[in-house]
């Protein structure tokens, strides 16, 4: 913003003018008293010595001042100042000056210059000040005016070794800048250039970064504009911004324009069942396909654009010749989590026993950017500690402090309460480590962070990508767990089970909506509308089958959930002592690791699992309530 202050320089060119007006006799009449004489008046003021000096300009005017200290001004007829009034005034003894012609014209402009300079002065300081920060005077004048940043060619730092892993995605941008340095290498072969490349891929994988690297490796100018700045109240601002910004990338091409998270613009256009059209958004979305199209393939030009939900793209933006290439950027794998971790680590000192990969192993779901948050808290823990080094530990802490929330103090819960999750996750751990498809057990807690109030963290053993029947069946047993056991110990249930509840619910429809793993409903799969990345947006009205399927689907959720709940009770039954055992070590401990749940409960702990404290995230398993 402008200082607020710069409307006071007004003030103080007025004060300054006024203030010149009176130190600058030129320009105005001194504040000596003046008489008006008549040039008879004049004489008989020069025969009786009163007159002490004389100025006469050639046009006849003269002034002068008088002996008792007034000034007078006088005409004196053209032809009469000849020798004859010099011999008089001579004879007088008055001070003769011939003054060249009236104030000359120039001295005029000169004066009033010197006067009004602080105006200018102050003027311009204020233009300056106004300017200084896209001023508000632009902004209400400029309502058409592109907002986008131009990268200067060195502008961002980033380059491609910030990036970690997605060495795909990466080879497939680079080919797009490639282009644009050696263009007749491709027209030899008849390649045309792509037109727009769109990235595509969770929050926080690194879209905006790689773009970033793209500009500062590209060594061509890089224009970023973020979807939502085109959007304005104004109906044609945005489809103007778009005019502006590609008529000034054609000016400098061959240049790059980077969109970042496109869908605020690039939205499906208003059609059948959405009730409100966005006439801002279609204009300015129509801009960009025209712009799209108009510009020839030879001025090199490339549009870059970012997203998160490429489903709800319209799908003229989708089709060859605009975004010809999309290349998806997935939530990072071990190998990637263990680069991006490395990068984030950097400079970082690092204790000699973490391990990267270790860390790496524990983090599955973990989005590049999340990784880099790790990395921070980590750091911050050790500073806390009073550590120069990062340990382990401080990793650990880091990570449950990201999937878990701040962990509270333990003297939150009434004793009973505690009792109660501790049955709960009790029954949690001793059936997952009993079901031999479900993810190893990693951690029992029943410190309460956050919503819950104790965890049970598995960790699985391997990146699964497929997730077959068995395990499923066992996950639902794992999370009807809690409270069988609560049944089971306590003789009730309660309200902790909620959570847990509605997860198991939710994966049951899904196995019998959407997997067609019910015998009675069939191999019939009716995915819920929604965003991949983002949750469902199910709309209210429309149901794809008959209230009879729905019937069917509803009874075989049910019988799912009551077969999981059997055979978690019926586990935990077989197993009551050691069930006891681990409720007993959590009120003592309240936290146990995952190889002491194997010993109580008697099974030798997975292959791979030994050690690791760190439990797995959204991916997979949430931790249970
Ligand atoms: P988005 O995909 O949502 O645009 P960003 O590009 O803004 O995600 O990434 C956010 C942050 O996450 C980056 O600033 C960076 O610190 C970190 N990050 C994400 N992916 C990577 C990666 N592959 N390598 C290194 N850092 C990454
Ligand atoms: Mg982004
Ligand atoms: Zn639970």
């Amino acid at each position: 913003m402008p200082p607020r202050w710069r409307h006071i320089l007004w003030v103080i060119a007025i004060a300054a003018s006024v203030a010149l007006w009176f130190v600058l006799p030129a320009t105005h009449t001194s504040s000596t008293p003046t008489d008006n004489f008549t040039y008879s008046q004049f004489l008989t003021a020069v025969d009786a010595h009163q007159v002490k000096t004389v100025t006469i300009n050639p046009d006849g005017a003269a002034s002068g001042g008088l002996v008792n200290g007034r000034n007078y001004v006088t005409r004196i007829p053209a032809d009469l100042a000849g020798s004859s009034l010099l011999d008089r005034l001579e004879a007088a003894k008055v001070s003769i000056t011939a003054a060249s012609s009236s104030p000359s014209l120039g001295s005029q402009l000169l004066s009033w210059l010197l006067l009004l300079s602080p105006f200018l002065l102050l003027g311009w300081l204020w233009w300056r000040m106004s300017r200084g920060a896209g001023g508000a005077l632009r902004g209400a004048m400029g309502v058409g005016r592109s907002r986008a940043k131009v990268f200067d060619a060195e502008q961002p730092s980033t380059t491609f070794a910030d990036v970690a892993g997605y060495e795909g995605a990466k080879a497939e941008i680079a080919e797009v800048v490639d282009f644009l340095h050696r263009p007749d290498r491709y027209r030899r072969a008849g390649a045309a250039a792509p037109r727009g490349v769109l990235m595509v891929g969770p929050p926080g994988t690194g879209k905006t970064l790689l773009a970033r690297a793209v500009a500062g490796q590209a060594g061509v100018p890089f224009f970023s504009v973020a979807g939502s700045s085109f959007v304005e109240m104004f109906v044609g601002v945005g489809a103007a911004r778009v005019r502006d910004l590609f008529s000034e990338a054609r000016k400098r091409a061959p240049a790059i324009v980077f969109v970042d998270e496109i869908d605020a613009i690039g939205a499906r256009r208003g059609g059948s069942g959405v009730m409100v059209s966005n006439d801002e958004r279609e204009q300015t979305l129509n801009q960009l396909l025209s712009e799209m199209d108009g510009f020839d393939p030879a001025t090199g030009i490339v549009v870059l654009a970012a997203t998160n939900r490429p489903e709800v793209l319209d799908p003229a933006l989708l089709r060859p010749g605009r975004f010809d290439r999309q290349v998806v950027i997935p939530l990072p794998n071990l190998a990637e989590r263990r680069a991006i971790l490395g990068v984030h680590c950097r400079d970082k000192p690092l204790g000699e026993d973490v391990r990267l990969d270790d860390v790496a192993r524990a983090t599955p779901g973990f989005s590049g950017a999340d990784l880099a948050n790790l990395a921070n808290e980590a750091a911050i823990c050790a500073v806390r500690a009073g550590r120069e080094l990062l340990e382990p530990a401080d990793f650990e802490e880091a990570r449950d402090r990201i999937v878990l929330g701040r962990r509270e103090g333990s003297n939150v819960l009434l004793p009973e309460e505690k009792r109660a999750v501790a049955v709960h996750e009790a029954g949690h751990a001793v059936v997952a480590a009993l079901c031999s498809h479900a993810d190893p057990v990693a951690k029992v807690t029943i410190l309460p962070a956050g919503q819950a109030l104790g965890a049970t963290h598995q960790l699985p053993l391997v990146e699964r990508h497929l997730y077959g029947e068995d395990y499923l069946e066992d996950s639902l047993a794992v999370r009807l767990a809690g409270r069988a056991a609560e049944v089971l110990e306590l003789g009730q249930g309660s309200t902790g089970a909620a959570n847990d509840l509605a997860e198991a619910t939710e994966l049951a429809i899904k196995m019998v909506r959407e997997f067609g793993l019910s015998d009675a409903v069939g191999p019939i799969g009716y995915p819920r509308g929604g965003s991949v990345f983002l949750g469902s947006s199910e709309p209210l009205s429309s149901r794809p089958f008959a209230e009879a399927t729905q019937a069917a689907i509803d009874e075989e959720v049910a019988r799912l959930l009551r077969d999981a709940e059997r055979r978690a009770t019926s586990l935990l039954d077989g197993h009551r002592d050691s069930l006891a055992n681990l409720v007993d070590l959590l009120l003592a401990n309240e936290t146990v690791d995952g190889a002491d749940v194997y010993r109580l409960v008697g099974r030798s702990e997975p292959e791979g699992a030994g050690g690791e404290t760190m439990g797995p995230h959204r991916s997979a398993a949430t931790p249970a309530a």
